[in-house]
């Protein structure tokens, strides 16, 4: 495979830690239950986009850029590690924000919102959900051109091939660390938004013919919906690899955990993200790993696993959003 072929910029020093919930598991009474710490990456508060800007900010330097552009919801994990991966390289970044909740942008707002004013935001645009968000992006980079400056556009979630190529090697990594802990795994449980975490673990688990099942606990879409976006990204991203395309039927993305829609509350992953952290002193976040691991315990009490089952939950990290959500979590 051609990985090492893309330029790469590195936020994370070492491998993210693999390690089990014991006590979770216990709690549980089964299955055996790890988890893959990608809320440890590097940049700031760190989270599953970060490995994929190592890709996508080696291409914008390589590209010329003086400035990232890129789009997210107004608690945007991915809008708060673009503009820290731009502090990091000496690059300007805007943001196009959608209210994919009607009325939610709040210019005061804690959590990532708060992040993205003190990381150096350099102009946020807020739209209604549903706007032309490509098109959005393109005015603000033609308004960078008029000044003399030069844009490159990161779409929402870092989602793109080149994106994905993050997960591809956080999927090798993954394989390395079974190897050397001599572990193996009966099922990977990962939230599926964008697709590009989804899509990068498939084509990195299908191409090293790992066997492993990949479970998508969706936060936003239906299941047919995001079933077809994840294998379209990975058919995609397994191309720019010269690989060839996982199959449909290794596609699972579960929309049974979304609730009443992307970023809202729902009592399953109140108590997902309540028990992570009574029980692990780990932090989940209401609008992804949250669903994702309410996902995880509703398959579990449907009986998917066996009592000796190991799984593992890749945790994509999220924890900053959890402050602009007190009024949810909060006892
Ligand atoms: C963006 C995000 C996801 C979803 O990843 P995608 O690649 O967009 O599917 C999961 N968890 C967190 C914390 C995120 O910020």
């Amino acid at each position: 495979m051609k990985l090492a072929r893309f330029p790469r910029r590195r936020y994370t020093p070492a491998p993210t830690p693999i390690h089990p919930l014991s006590r979770l598991s216990a709690h549980l009474g089964g299955p055996e239950i790890w988890i893959k710490r990608d809320d440890l990456t590097g940049l700031a508060g760190g989270g599953n986009k970060t490995r994929k800007l190592e890709f996508l900010v080696a291409d914008a330097l390589a590209s010329g850029a003086d400035t990232l552009v890129t789009v997210g919801a107004v608690q945007s994990n991915h809008c708060r590690l673009t503009l820290a991966a731009a502090a990091a390289e000496g690059l300007k970044c805007r943001l196009v924000l959608e209210q994919r909740v009607p009325g939610s942008y709040r210019p005061d707002a804690s959590g990532n919102n708060f992040l993205f004013d003190l990381l150096g935001a350099e102009a946020i645009r807020v739209v209604e959900g549903g706007a032309d968000l490509g098109g959005e992006m393109d005015k603000l980079a033609a308004d960078l051109i008029t000044e003399g400056r030069r844009a490159y556009i990161i779409p929402g979630g870092g989602s793109t091939p080149l994106g994905a190529l993050g997960y591809v090697v956080c999927a090798r990594e993954i394989l390395a660390q079974c190897m050397e802990q001599t572990l193996a795994f009966d099922a990977i449980v990962t939230a599926s938004g964008s697709a590009g975490t989804h899509a990068g673990l498939l084509v990195g688990l299908t191409g090293a013919q790992a066997g492993t099942p990949l479970i998508g606990i969706n936060v936003r879409r239906p299941r047919a919906e995001q079933e077809a976006n994840v294998l379209r990204l990975a058919a995609d991203t397994a191309a720019a690899l010269g690989l060839p395309a996982p199959t449909a039927s290794a596609v699972e993305a579960l929309g049974d955990w979304v609730g009443p829609g992307y970023s809202l509350p729902t009592d399953e992953m109140i108590e997902a993200v309540k028990l992570f952290a009574r029980t692990e002193g780990i932090l989940l976040d209401p609008v992804y790993t949250g669903k994702a691991a309410a996902g995880l315990l509703g398959l579990i009490r449907q009986g998917r696993f066996s009592k000796t089952d190991r799984v593992l939950f890749v945790h994509t990290g999220g924890a900053p959003s959890l402050f602009a959500y007190q009024s949810t979590l909060a006892s």
